[in-house]
């Protein structure tokens, strides 16, 4: 019989554990050890083993846990991102390997609701967004209110002059595509270590093994750091400056019995530029309810400390919205919420580029609010980085072009 995805993390994990805990264990050598099991780790794992690599995972906490940027139940995947076409390509190569991976899941791991954004007038990222969503062929449609209000009657259009639809987008089932994607992993024959890298040694010109805080050493060719907000604790040096983790709040509240505008048939993921101003959300999938957010940054957060209870001030924020735009949830009752932290650059762009000092090291993050759909592509383009180079070095995602401080750009 097939071993479940617990059997195969556990087993992985105490296999690499069962030797006594007081000697210095060495770890079975590996072509590439990839810090941190997010999103980013696990896709930079599962490409390169796809590449013929031997590949070791390590994180204490386990694939997508409470703490991780990736844990959260629910990730919109979209690709209207302004002029930022980079991104749209990326979130559009991405979808077939979340397909292909949904396809393994017990459970689906992609929900194709089709994603709405709306805008109060002709916004330059919307103009954007149709001119180059236009010119790669994709099939979004823009809205007039009348045909907005028409279609999804569970949005209050009033003040809404355009909407755009992406049919072929929608929400990715976060936590558990990660948990899928590294159970597949393991299945295929990678290593999973449950074990807390230490902050790593300067090496002379390269990085030569990590020590772990039980103990243990990793012994690897290269290294790729996927650690998501704990990055600049690795690297305080390059890092704690240039990645700033924030505290963002999500809700779910509980949509009226059997109302069918609240769910995935009806309602897409959706945002609201609202001036400026931004939410978000998801329909009500696999019954958690009715998610929504503001994407404004928080205050800055510690991802082990960080309190994750949820201020009276942004559940007044979301209810006002709410009141507002989804007017049949004004007083829907809060199932649940969510603390969790973006790891953002100062413009939101992603790093993912060499350590300056080590050449067998790449250092992967800032996926600033917006990187989980692109997971696959991120993995891709690291996995190109530690094996040779990528077909074209993308200046965006370098270490030199991430500044201590500035406006956010992406969105
Ligand atoms: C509320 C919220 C909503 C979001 N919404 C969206 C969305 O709708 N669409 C979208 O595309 N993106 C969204 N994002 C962004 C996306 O979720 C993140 O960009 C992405 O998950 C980051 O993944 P990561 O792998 O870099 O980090 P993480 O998921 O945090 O993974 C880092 C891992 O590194 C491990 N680690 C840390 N230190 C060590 C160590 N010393 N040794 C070993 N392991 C270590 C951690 O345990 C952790 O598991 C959202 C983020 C948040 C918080």
């Amino acid at each position: 019989m097939r071993p479940t995805r617990r059997e195969l993390l556990a087993g992985a994990a105490a296999a690499s554990l069962s030797a006594p805990a007081a000697a210095q264990i060495i770890t079975r050598p590996a072509d590439v050890a990839v810090v941190g099991a997010g999103v980013f780790g696990a896709w930079t794992a599962k490409k390169l083993q796809d590449a013929g690599r031997r590949v070791l995972l390590v994180d204490p906490w386990g694939p997508a846990h409470a703490r991780a940027s990736s844990g959260g139940e629910s990730r919109m995947t979209r690709g209207a991102y302004g002029a930022d076409e980079i991104y749209t390509r990326m979130a559009l190569s991405s979808l077939d390997d979340w397909r292909a991976l949904s396809r393994t899941a017990g459970l689906p791991l992609f929900a194709e609701t089709g994603v709405l954004f709306f805008f109060p007038d002709r916004d330059p990222y919307a103009l954007a967004t149709i001119e180059v969503h236009r010119r790669l062929g994709l099939p979004t449609q823009v809205l007039e209110r009348a045909e907005m209000t028409r279609r999804f009657p569970a949005i209050d259009s009033d003040g809404v002059a355009l909407g755009l639809y992406e049919p072929q987008f929608g929400v990715l089932m976060a936590r558990r595509a990660v948990q899928t994607l590294v159970a597949r992993f393991v299945e295929a024959g990678g290593s999973y270590l449950a074990a807390q890298v230490l902050p790593p040694e300067a090496g002379q010109g390269r990085l030569n093994r990590l020590r772990t805080a039980d103990g243990q050493t990793i012994n690897a060719d290269r290294f790729v750091f996927a650690a998501g907000p704990w990055l600049p604790r690795l690297f305080p040096d390059l890092l704690a400056r240039r990645i700033r983790p924030t505290r963002q709040e999500v809700f779910f509240f509980r949509p009226p019995a059997g109302d069918p505008r609240f769910g995935p048939g009806q309602l897409p993921g959706w945002a609201d530029f609202n001036g400026g101003d931004l939410f978000y959300g998801m329909p009500d999938l696999e019954a958690r309810g009715f998610k929504i957010a503001r994407d404004t940054h928080g205050p800055v957060m510690d991802p082990d400390e960080g309190d994750r209870g949820h201020s009276a001030e942004a559940l007044a924020r979301v209810r006002a919205f709410i009141a507002r735009r989804f007017p049949a949830l004004r007083d829907a009752p809060l199932n649940e919420s969510r603390v969790c932290q973006y790891e953002n650059s100062a413009n939101g762009d992603f790093l993912i580029d060499r350590h300056p000092r080590w050449h067998n090291t790449v250092l992967v993050g800032a996926g600033s609010g917006h990187g989980f759909k692109m997971g696959p592509a991120v993995g891709a383009y690291a996995a190109a980085l530690v094996t040779g180079a990528p077909l074209s070095i993308e200046p965006r995602f370098s270490l030199s072009s991430k500044a201590e401080s500035g406006e956010r750009l992406v969105h």
